[in-house]
This record gives structure tokens, sequence and C-alpha cells, in this order.
């Protein structure tokens, strides 16, 4: 994932001028110049004050178009003057240009030969004539600095970067933006997010749990209200039922479905009460609840109730796939991120751990199982944990996750 193109501020690049490489091969040769320069001035400032005069000539000079060729021919008269005056705009540049090797006016001066200009070709093409207009640019010892200076500018700041770390794993060398952790976290809460949807979907189709469901209680009728939570839920640490009666696909099913009937209201019909009237299925995530279901014939069977009066007395359920409901599900799913406000809580997963699911009520301080939120943030880091839960959870049923593909894939 790109977040912006980048232009490196060196050489218009498509990266970041902290990754530029011509940067350092340019500082590198700028070095190398400098050392040049340094260990044979002498030579050196002959070719730079001859390159500086060249430029003024063929600057400073207007031309005519060459009746011959393609090129130009220069109008050099050779006169005092003509030299006068280019000597004097060849002083001028050398003043700006090469300014720490002469300490006055006058050596730069004596440095300029006045019958340089006559060396120079007068009939030229037309690259030619560009080229030599800018003969100086090669003898620029500020332009060698400027470059190596902004290298060392450069090359601090990438190892202000290394010192950096990242606000959401804690490494170092990253950003956020390029944290890979955080990568491969979204990939584990998706796939997390489309196990938990399609186990819920399945358990909710096979017991006809969906939008026109109804249960019938005190004479009344009310009907399935989806609730709109996009909070993923899952059940870990499944432990098989001890007397071997119930299979671990059907013990998952009535599961989730007594988890979706926690998060589930119906609503009164024929009530336009504001608040309305709501009612639920009275089922909580327990052993207890698994006489409800009729397995052989994937329904709920209410008429197992004996004492219990929150639950009602007839469920109507409805014909639905499990690919209908899994696709609703799915439409809730949001990547996470931190919230914004400091006091705000975060995006979590709800977790159930479902080890004591069969332990004798004396022996278990409550006799439901309980599905707890945990926050997938702490400020902007992330907290391992839940991801570390989700990874096991999805490993576990990749056989699920391959199915929830299959249906998103397909459309
Ligand atoms: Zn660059
Ligand atoms: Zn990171």
């Amino acid at each position: 994932m790109s977040y912006r193109t980048k232009t490196c501020a060196y050489c218009n690049g498509n990266h970041a001028i902290l990754d530029c490489t011509k940067l350092v091969e340019d500082a590198k040769k700028a070095q190398e110049k400098l050392a040049q320069i340094a260990n044979n001035t002498d030579e050196w400032l002959k070719e730079a004050v001859h390159a500086h005069a060249k430029a003024a000539f063929y600057y400073e000079l207007d031309c005519n178009s060459d009746p011959n060729g393609n090129g130009y021919i220069v109008k050099y008269d050779g006169s005092t003057q003509t030299k006068k005056d280019l000597t004097e705009r060849t002083i001028a540049t050398v003043a700006w240009r090469l300014t720490e090797y002469f300490d006055t006016r006058e050596e730069a001066r004596e440095a300029v030969d006045p019958d340089v200009f006559d060396t120079f070709p007068t009939t030229v093409t037309y690259e030619e004539r560009w080229s030599s207009r800018d003969a100086d640019r090669e003898y620029r010892p500020q332009s060698y600095r400027a470059i190596i200076r902004r290298h060392n500018d450069v090359q601090e700041a990438v190892a202000n970067r290394a010192k950096k770390s990242c606000s959401y794993c804690r490494g170092a060398g990253h950003t956020v933006r390029t944290c890979s952790q955080k990568k491969l976290d979204t990939e584990i809460y998706h796939n997390a997010f489309k196990v938990s949807a399609y186990l819920r979907a399945r358990a909710m189709s096979r017991f006809g749990l969906w939008t026109s469901s109804m249960v019938g209680k005190d004479g009344a009728y009310w009907t399935f209200t989806p609730n709109p939570n996009r909070t993923p839920y899952f059940l870990t640490e499944l432990a098989p039922d001890p007397n071997g009666k119930i299979s671990e696909e059907d013990l998952t099913d009535c599961l989730y479905f007594m988890a979706s009937t926690e998060r589930t209201s119906f609503k009164k019909m024929a009530d336009e009460s504001y608040y309305g009237s709501t009612t639920r299925m009275g089922f909580d995530i327990s052993k207890h609840c698994l006489k409800y279901f009729d397995l052989e014939n994937n329904r709920v069977d209410l008429s197992a109730n004996d004492d219990d009066s929150t639950v009602p007395e007839r469920f109507l359920p409805v014909v639905i796939s499990t690919e209908h409901i899994f696709k609703q599900l799915m439409e809730y799913y949001k990547e996470p991120s931190p919230k914004k406000e400091r006091y705000a809580s975060h995006d979590d997963v709800g977790i159930a751990d479902c080890r004591h699911l069969w332990e004798a009520e004396q022996n278990s301080w409550r006799r439901n199982i309980w599905i707890s939120s945990t926050e997938l943030y702490d400020r902007k880091q992330r907290n391992s944990r839940p991801f570390d839960q989700m990874v096991k959870f999805v490993e576990k049923h990749s056989d699920i996750l391959k199915k929830a593909n299959e249906i998103l894939n397909k459309n």
C-alpha cells in the first residue's frame, strides 16, 4: 500500500531524498573532485579560468547564422576593446565562482590572458555554442561543496529515521506507514472477521435465525431485528463433549447460535411506541441451553423448556442460506484503526474462552460463557494478545476461511 507518490527533492526520481542513490554517488564524485583540485590547484585553476573565459566569449558575443552550415559564426573582431570587455566579464564571474582562489580582483585580472579569446573557434555548431556558454559549469567548487553538505544533511536524517521507533509495533527503522506488522495484523483481523462471520452465518442459517424469523411469547409475535454490530467475536479453546454425545461441528453451531441470540432482539409486531417493545431468545452460552437444539432436524425446539420464563414459547425459523447471511455480515467489515480522540475506546474483538463449558455448576463460578471485549490498540500501539488469539483461531478454522474466501471471490 502506497500512501502517496514521492518525488526526490534532489534528482526528481520516484523516491524520497532519504533513499536517493544519485545524491550518494554525486557526493562521492564531488569529494574526489575537491581532492583533485587540492592536489593540483595551480593546474586546475588555469583550466578553470580558461573555461570561464570561454563561457564569457560565447555568452557575450552576438552571432550570425553560418551560410555554409547549420551553426553560427561568432561576431568576434579581435579588437583591444572587445578583448578588454571580455576580460572584465570573465573577471566578474571568476570573482564570483572562484572567489576563494584569488585574494584580490587584481590577482584575478592577472590570471586572465586577453589573447585567450583569439583561440576560440568562431565557426561553431548549434550544440557547440550552447555547451560552450556553460563551459564553466564543471569548475564551480562551491557546487561540489553544496552537494556534499546536502548529502551530509540527508545522512543525518537517515540515521534519525533508523533510530525512530514505530508507533504501532515499537520496532526500529520504520514508521507505522511502512510497518509490516501492521499489514500482517490487518490481514489477521480480516481473516478472523471472515471466519467469525461464516461460523455465525452457518449457525443462524442452520436453525433459521434471520430477518422474518419470529418468536411467540405471552400471546404476541415478535420479529427478528438485526443488530448492526460489526465487532467480530469468536470462541476459543472449545472443549469436546466429555460424554461424546455431540460432535464438534454441532457444538460449534449451537454455541455460535447461542452467542448470536445474545446479540439479537425481537421487536413486537404492530407496536408503534417510540422505543418499541423487544424480547429476546433468552439463551446464554452454556451447556444448559444445548437441550433446545434438535440436531437431527436442524431446528430449535423450545418445548424442551421446563422452568425458564425468559425463553419464549415458540420460535418460527426462516429458511435462508449461510452464504446470504455471511455476505450481509461481511458488509460490516472495516479495517481496524486507532481512534483519533485520546480517550475514545478502540476497535475491539469479542473473545470467549470455552474451556469450562462442561464443568459442573458447583465447580464453576458462573454457569455461562462470557464474551469479553478486547481492544486491538493501546493508544496507537498494537495489543499483541488479541492478535495472537486471532492467529490461533484462524489456523484452527482454515477450512472455514477457505469456504469464506470462495464465497467472496465469487462476487
Ligand atoms: Zn533522488
Ligand atoms: Zn512497526
